[in-house]
């Protein structure tokens, strides 16, 4: 068979779990919680699970009351118009299914799409599945912040798309309001799309407010807003997702849906739109909830050779390991894993290059315990 990605591996997120596995490491690598989503949650799937009638395929588009639910969280987080349920919210398996929905439905062969790098590992071979070009634009070393000049001299006439991932995966990085200006500047005369992948949407950190696209009238009308209930509900296997967009652009995205999953799980969508009613201000705690851990973890490193990289968002602490070692950073990582017992990513994961900046990626939506087990290890190093 010829390979259509025959350069790409198998998930370095997979691949550090497994190893972390074999060793019986510490896995603060692959980004999930070892913790559960709220009892209300579990208990609402348990009852849909239950009951008859909530077992054969849901609507194309997702659950009409999750939608509902989905319009009224958007409008009430972000002071913004809601989206039309109908026409404007489609909900997806996991925001991984609505990166490639997107992507499969707006790329045509030849058309570039700007990612600024480091990026999420799917963004790139995701395009090139589409026939399209990505083209990479390095956020600026250490802040991780975008540097609009570079981005604007970045686009030529086959640039249909831009990703943004705010707060970014892996270093936390959060676009302000000021940033979203500058961008819909850049973008006003141009037909260039914008997918904003925002499923870290309610981890920000220091009392900053994040800045989604839908809050920015020029950038939302030609943009793709995804998130994930896996990340807000500490529920990553559940695998519930959902992309905002106008009515042109959905309509774009569900042809795509429609013949990728159809539809997503029918319980676990009634048992969010459950919990989207009763309790709404689940996602304004979130920041009270993983700050304290943030700190924590920040704490109980300020003493180990590692140099900590600051964390405005996301559930992610980078470390720069120059102090203990001059390896590259897989071959760092590799070796926490097996000879200290935790496992990272490195982050030249996240470059198409395999740019390696000595740096590696610790999860730590983790309990207090697991974090300080951690530490400890990380400490002797
Ligand atoms: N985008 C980013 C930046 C992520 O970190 C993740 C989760 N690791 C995803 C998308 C995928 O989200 P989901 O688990 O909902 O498919
Ligand atoms: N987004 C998660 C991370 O960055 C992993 C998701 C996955 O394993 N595909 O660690």
């Amino acid at each position: 068979i010829v390979s259509k990605l025959p350069d790409v591996g198998t998930s370095i997120f997979s691949v550090m779990t497994q190893l972390a596995q074999e060793c019986g490491a510490i896995n603060l690598a692959q980004g999930f919680p070892d913790y559960d989503p709220p009892l209300a949650l579990q208990e609402a799937l348990t009852r849909h699970a239950r009951t008859a009638g909530h077992h054969q395929y849901a609507p194309m588009p997702g659950l009409p009351r999750l939608r509902e639910a989905i319009a009224a969280k958007t409008a009430r987080v972000y002071g913004v118009p809601a989206p039309d349920p109908a026409t404007e919210i489609t909900v997806t398996c996991g925001a991984t299914e609505a990166l490639y929905a997107v992507l499969a439905a707006v790329v045509h062969p030849g058309d570039e799409v700007l990612v600024l790098e480091p990026a999420y590992d799917l963004y790139g071979p995701a395009i090139r599945l589409q026939g399209g070009v990505p083209v990479y634009v390095p956020l600026t070393s250490p802040t991780f912040r975008p540097d609009w000049d570079r981005v604007r001299a970045a686009l030529t006439p086959r640039t249909r798309l831009i990703m943004l991932n705010s707060p970014h995966n892996p270093s936390g990085a959060v676009l302000s309001a000021a940033d979203l200006d500058t961008l819909a500047d850049i973008l006003a005369d141009t037909n260039i799309l914008v997918l904003s992948d925002e499923v870290y949407e309610h981890m920000v950190f220091d009392g900053q407010p994040h800045g989604s696209v839908l809050q920015q009238p020029a950038l939302r009308e030609r943009a793709f807003v995804l998130s994930s209930f896996g990340k807000t509900y500490h529920a990553t296997g559940w695998k519930v997702g959902y992309c905002v967009a106008p009515p042109a652009l959905t309509a774009e995205v569900r042809r795509v849906h429609q013949f990728l999953t159809f539809a997503v799980s029918t319980p676990t969508q009634h048992a969010l739109a459950d919990v989207l009613a009763a309790d709404p201000t689940h996602d304004q705690q979130l920041p009270a909830f993983y700050q304290p851990k943030r700190d924590l973890f920040r704490e109980l490193l300020a003493e180990s050779r590692f140099e900590l990289l600051p964390v405005p968002g996301g559930y992610f602490q980078l470390a720069r390991y120059a102090r203990i070692s001059t390896e590259p950073d897989v071959a760092f990582a590799q070796r926490l894993t097996r000879e200290a017992g935790v496992a990272v990513v490195p982050v030249s994961a996240f470059y198409h290059n395999g740019h390696d900046e000595g740096l590696i990626r610790f999860c730590f939506a983790k309990q207090d315990t697991t974090l300080r087990a951690a530490a400890e290890r990380l400490r002797l190093l």
